[in-house]
């Protein structure tokens, strides 16, 4: 199996959204000695980042970090921008390795799926998934299947209006949990179905909606998959109120995904408890072994 990665991503702090949650990862297959391959992220043209934000976005990530003019929730450095760019890279390359191999998944930080086509928040500063979808798409039906525990209001936004691109969500309801304003049932439409569930709810729970979920998606005829992989519903992370205490729900949620059959790319959004980290990313991906 190849993943994505570029020590580069190391150069980019925002705690909790820190550097340790790769190399808690990186350590648990290295310790474990999981049968991985690594792979650079690709170059990509600054132009290409227009598939996904507008121009006034792009220019003012641009500015902010040769500016160091942070937000809150945004620090940037004058690596920022570069690093964040590099992120768009590395899930365009696992997209390219999907077609050819089946599956890839993309170490990348910082995440994306709160970056949407003209706004940056939530330790996201471009959507690195829905550029990888758009720039290899080639005119193909997409599935976005996103089971961080925030909805992915980012992504939602960027695709709302594409009739060719299906966007599943299941996280806690929006009501108790950031982004707070989207993410809803009263959102949904002919290819986006979000699924939020109530805080508290857990393993359970958690599967049986992707499973409900997939099944509307697979009647949209998805021809590949692309996966917004967030591990912070897990009930030690802290951040959120979902309760998935099994390290197998992530494995099956992964081989409900498999069961299409579809070539998939993953993404890594978020996931903050570093102990379990590394051992909740590979249950998810031993499901594509
Ligand atoms: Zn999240």
């Amino acid at each position: 199996m190849k993943l994505v990665y570029s020590p580069r991503y190391l150069e980019h702090e925002n705690p909790p959204e820190v550097s340790g949650r790769l190399k808690a990862i990186l350590s648990y297959v290295e310790r474990s000695k999981l049968p991985v391959k690594f792979e650079e992220p690709k170059k990509i043209d600054e132009a290409d980042l227009l598939l996904v934000h507008s121009g006034r976005m792009v220019d003012e990530l641009k500015e902010r970090s040769a500016t160091e003019r942070s937000e809150p929730e945004n620090p940037f450095t004058k690596k920022t921008f570069e690093i964040a760019k590099l992120a768009c890279g590395g899930a365009l390359r696992a997209a390219e390795i999907a077609d050819d191999e089946g599956f890839s998944f993309a170490l990348v930080r910082p995440p994306g799926h709160h970056a949407g086509r003209d706004f940056f928040q939530g330790f996201c500063y471009m959507n690195n998934l829905a550029f990888a979808v758009r720039k290899n798409q080639k005119g193909r039906r997409a599935l976005i299947v996103d089971f961080d525990v925030h909805h992915g209001n980012g992504t939602q936004d960027i695709f709302y209006k594409d009739e060719s691109v299906f966007y599943l969500s299941v996280h806690q309801d929006p009501h108790t949990l950031f982004p707070y304003r989207s993410g809803f049932v009263s959102e949904n439409n002919s290819h986006v179905k979000n699924m939020p569930l109530p805080p508290g709810a857990g393993d359970g729970e958690f599967v049986n909606a992707m499973k409900e979920g997939l099944k509307a998606a697979r009647k949209f005829g998805p021809e590949f998959v692309a996966v917004s992989a967030g591990f912070d519903s897990y009930s030690q992370d802290g951040i959120a109120e979902l309760r998935v205490a099994e390290t197998k729900t992530f494995s099956l949620i992964g081989k409900e995904i498999a069961k299409l059959k579809l070539p998939t790319f993953g993404v890594l959004e978020g996931g903050y408890y570093l102990p379990d980290l590394g051992k909740n990313v590979w249950g998810f991906l031993s499901a594509f072994l």
